[in-house]
This record gives structure tokens, sequence and C-alpha cells, in this order.
């Protein structure tokens, strides 16, 4: 008999659940509510609020110049969600600027890492975020780090290379700051953010310069790293699901490999392959921090499926 045994910790974290709840009851078809930006991470997710009334417009990272003209013309009642992710200081000023109504949905662990951007430049460090340069949320970090001419004080960093980072402190534009606030990628991995903020420190016994570090990392998502790896040392194959686009889906994977686990990254059950489970007698399943219910639930009874009738 093959068992399928979920993760301990998995799927909808508080943030996108409170930011899909927030978006369902303010909107209806009749009377809708448009994002700035994707929602979550999860195309099904996306679809399902589409249906209830919730319509996604282009984000800041899709629109050059004011996000609030544009985005007003194509609003109709006057009303736009901020999504989980957060967006930075001038786009939210320019929505606001426009008129707009703003549903803000913006994780509040996002937009406790937002407030520290903004108070490590007003007390005159720059701020250093360890994370991916193209990600909403690291780029919407870093958009509330602008002085009064608008300018913003935030480097990302997305290696703990310490050959990158010494290379980084060495040629960074007009000297290295002497003063840095350190934060993270809310999604990013502990272990990784532990070997940057060490090398940070190994780089200090040849560079003038000091640090202060945040520890903006959720807890939801290093729980459920850390559950998958548990899960993912036990079973024979690991199946993840969640959005491809979504960065902690990818570091759920990634922890599991890490494990020696053979691991798939699926969004959904059509992607799952009966080849997968040959032979197999236990199979782990997580997902990420945007996946629904439902969609694990599909995924599961699928893979009961295909391991029932192989
Ligand atoms: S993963 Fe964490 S930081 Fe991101 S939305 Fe969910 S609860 Fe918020």
């Amino acid at each position: 008999m093959v068992e399928i045994i979920r993760a301990s910790e998995m799927g909808f974290c508080m943030g996108v659940r409170r930011a899909v709840q927030m978006m369902e009851s303010e909107a209806t078809p009749t009377n809708p509510v448009f994002s700035v930006g994707e929602i979550v991470h999860n195309p099904h997710v996306v679809r399902g609020l589409e249906q209830r009334g919730v319509h996604q417009l282009p984000g800041p990272d899709e629109i050059e110049g004011d996000i609030g003209s544009a985005t007003a013309s194509r609003v109709s009642d006057g009303r736009v969600a901020i999504t989980a992710h957060g967006v930075g200081e001038r786009a939210f000023r320019q929505l606001e600027d426009a008129g707009l109504a703003i549903v803000d949905t913006t994780c509040p662990i996002v937009t406790r890492a937002q407030r520290y951007g903004q108070k490590f430049v007003r007390d005159g460090w720059h701020v250093l975020v360890f994370g991916d340069p193209g990600h909403k949320e690291v780029r919407g970090i870093a958009g509330w780090t602008l002085d009064k001419e608008g300018r913003s004080h935030a480097t990302i960093v997305d290696t703990a290379d310490l050959d990158t980072l010494r290379r980084l402190v060495e040629e960074f534009p007009g000297g290295f700051p002497s003063k840095l606030g350190v934060m993270v990628q809310t999604t990013h991995r502990m272990e990784d953010f532990a070997k940057f903020v060490a090398n940070l420190m190994l780089l200090q016994r040849d560079h003038n310069f000091e640090f202060h570090v945040v520890n903006t990392l959720c807890h939801a998502t290093t729980g459920q790293q850390e559950a998958a790896a548990a899960l993912a040392r036990t079973v024979d194959v690991m199946v993840v699901v969640g959005g491809k686009k979504s960065a902690n889906t990818r570091n759920l994977r990634e922890a599991c490999e890490e494990q020696g686990a053979r691991a798939y990254h699926i969004e959904g059950p059509s992607e799952l392959d009966r080849s997968w489970f040959a032979g197999v007698q236990r199979i782990g399943l997580t997902a990420g921090a945007s996946t629904p219910d439902y969609s694990i639930d599909e995924v599961e009874a699928r893979i009961r499926e295909l391991v029932e009738f192989s």
C-alpha cells in the first residue's frame, strides 16, 4: 500500500490567505476591484478571483511612468488593490495622488520589512537587501528607502558568495557605505541568510563598515521549508505544488533536493507523471505559500489514482 504523506506545514500562508479574503470581501462581479499586478503567484487562485470580480492590471514593474494615472484611466469605480507582496513608496503615493481608493493587502510581514527600510534610510544608513532583484516584494522593500529627493538608498544582492560580496564592497560606486542596514527577502532560506551575514562579518576584517541586521524572514515559509525537508528525508519522492513563478515554492523543492530526495515542482494535477511513482512506497506532498487547499487536494487525489491503477 503506497502512502501519501503531507508535510506538517504547507500551503496558503497567513499573508496570502489574508490578501485573498480581503479581495474576495471587497469585490463582486458588478463592483470589481482591480489588483495592481499579480495577486499571488498562482494561476488557479488568480482565475478564481477573476470570476469573483478581482481583475488584474499591470503592476509598477510593468508600467513606465506614473502608475497612478495609468491605473486611474483603466479603473471604473476607483478601487485598486495592492497585492500581498506590496509596492514601493513612489507607486503607493502615485496611486493615492490619482484619487484611487486603495485596498492594501500587503502582508504585515512585508510591511514590517518596508518600515525597517524606511527607518534605516531616515537614520542615514544604506540598506542592503539579500534577495532576488527581480522579485516584486524585494523591489517594493527597496522602494521604501527613498530620501527627500526621491533617490533610493538600497542595494539588492542575490548571492551570499564571499568573493562576489568582496567585489561588491571593493567596487561599489563612490565607495562602500560605512553604515548598513541588512535585511532579507521574506521567503529566502535561513541557512543562506546566515551565510550572507557571516560573510559580511568576514569582510569587516579588511573593510571599514558596520552593519545592523534585521531578520525579515517569514516564519511561515521557514517553517514550511523545515517541514518539507524533514518529510523529504523519509519518503521516496516529493511532490511540491505551487506556481512556477513562486519563489517560496522553488525554495521548497530545493530544500527537498538538498535532503537527497527526488522532488517535482508542479502547478496542478495534469502535470503529474505516473512514471515518477513506479516502485515507490512513500510519497511526500508539500505546497508553496500561495497554493490553495483545493489545489493540494486535487493533486493528492490524482496521485492516488495514478498509484492505485498503475
Ligand atoms: S510568505 Fe510570509 S511574508 Fe510572504 S505573504 Fe506569506 S506570510 Fe507574508
